[in-house]
């Protein structure tokens, strides 16, 4: 390992860029990145980090993968940007057609925006909209769960886990929503039915569909998803899958609407959408919420519209990723990754620092009984050539689809030892 300095951008920029979720303070020093290829960030200081997070779980084809590249750089020369309004450009347009396609059911309009966060909030104001324009303005709130993440924005931040969260301090500024136990046994749907059933002022339901990513990486049953789309058509309310986490492949198909065979009526995709190359979010709705809009009256429009909506090198990043799911074997890849991260990370169960550990597709979570410091975990996993951060007591791998065997066993034998040590102090 070498020992060279950090370079002088580092040092010079260290005090002025706020990085996220940190206590300036106290936070470790952020690791200095040259470059990246494949699953493996190299550092400025020479080292090789196998990466076992993939970029806030985006980059699903590894880093720099040529045909994304050879796209983005193609439509760099074309055409870098055009406003949507009153405009129309190829790549936004095949892209539109083709998640309509992928998306499961009528679900066929698509909304670009560039954060999840803002994709998360377009849906929600679909949805409340669509009440509004039907003549039911008091259906403006939402019910949503316990371990779940949506964002960081305002609305976003009123639907995600309130203790779980980042968001406790903004309880006062935020408007209150529903949040819920999942509904994982036949009384605690009873309960959710009957709370529904009781109130007027229920918009939609918003979930994270088989993965609560952020919130601490919790899995849960398809029939879950299967009551709440029982519950929603029988109180005539939305169901919102958030599928920023979840969408292309993460837990095994396309969208985990595909997996657990249920059809929301608003599906939000982020993240991987670009294959973790540029930013760029998708709502995508049904023909009946489509419909709640198109009318001669003016005021019923979807009132949004990002500068940069479907920015063309962001579309072209996004149909490159998809050709990568057509011409690859993607979702074999996650087969593979999810027998491997089993068989690695199930035994880590009898350890007695262990509380739980999760597997569903390409994500592997131990949760440990009580957090270890950040400081030790982050200075132990570099030692050991790997990049993973743990989501307060939970570690969690999200690779690329396309980690090699031995890329992906130098991450699980990381979590081992680090495990391991904890197992026997001193
Ligand atoms: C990351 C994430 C978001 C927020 O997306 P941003 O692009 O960070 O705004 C929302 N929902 C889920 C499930 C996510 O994983």
């Amino acid at each position: 390992m070498s020992t060279r300095e950090p370079p002088v951008w580092f040092h010079q920029g260290r005090s002025c860029i706020w990085p996220p979720y940190s206590q300036t303070k106290t936070a470790e020093l952020p690791v200095p990145v040259a470059r990246s290829c494949g699953s493996r960030l190299f550092t400025t200081d020479g080292r090789e980090l196998v990466d076992g997070i993939a970029s806030w779980w985006t980059a699903v084809h590894g880093y720099n993968h040529p045909h994304i590249t050879s796209c983005i750089s193609a439509q760099l020369e074309k055409m870098p940007h055009v406003m949507l309004g009153g405009v129309a450009h190829e790549q936004a347009f095949r892209l539109a057609s083709r998640l309509a396609g992928l998306a499961p059911g009528d679900l066929n309009h698509v909304f670009f925006s560039d954060s999840g966060s803002v994709a998360v909030e377009v849906a929600m104001k679909m949805a409340v909209q669509y009440w509004c324009n039907r003549g039911n303005p008091e259906r403006s709130r939402f019910i949503s769960f316990y371990g779940g993440y949506h964002g960081d924005t305002f609305a976003t931040m009123s639907v995600c886990d309130p203790d779980e969260g980042m968001h406790r301090i903004f309880s006062n500024a935020i408007q209150s929503q529903y949040v819920r136990p999942l509904p994982e046994t036949e009384e605690e749907y009873t309960s959710l039915l009957d709370f529904a059933s009781s109130r007027n002022d229920i918009a939609g339901v918003l979930i994270e569909p088989l993965l609560q990513g952020a919130g601490g990486m919790h899995v849960h049953d398809m029939d879950v998803l299967k009551r709440l789309r029982e519950l929603c058509s029988k109180l005539d309310i939305f169901l919102l899958f958030d599928e920023i986490f979840t969408g292309f492949g993460r837990t095994g198909s396309v969208f985990a609407s595909n997996k657990a065979d249920v059809v929301p009526d608003i599906l939000v995709a982020g993240k991987a959408l670009t294959g973790g190359f540029l930013p760029l979010a998708a709502t995508i709705a049904s023909e009946r919420i489509y419909k709640g809009f198109y009318s001669d009256c003016p005021d019923h429009a979807l009132m949004h519209g990002p500068t940069f909506m479907g920015n063309a090198m962001c579309c072209a990043a996004a149909n490159a990723s998809l050709d990568l799911f057509e011409q690859e074997p993607r979702l074999d890849q996650v087969a593979r990754i999810e027998k491997e991260l089993r068989s690695a990370l199930e035994p880590l169960r009898q350890l007695s620092p262990v509380r739980d550990v999760r597997v569903l597709g390409a994500m592997g979570a131990v949760e440990l009984e009580k957090p270890l410091p950040p400081a030790l975990l982050k200075k132990r996993f570099l030692e050991l050539g790997v990049f993973i951060r743990p989501l307060a007591r939970c570690i969690y791998l999200t690779p690329a689809y396309t980690i090699e065997r031995e890329e992906l066993h130098q991450l699980t034998d990381a979590i081992t030892t680090v495990v391991e040590e904890q197992d026997r102090p001193g």
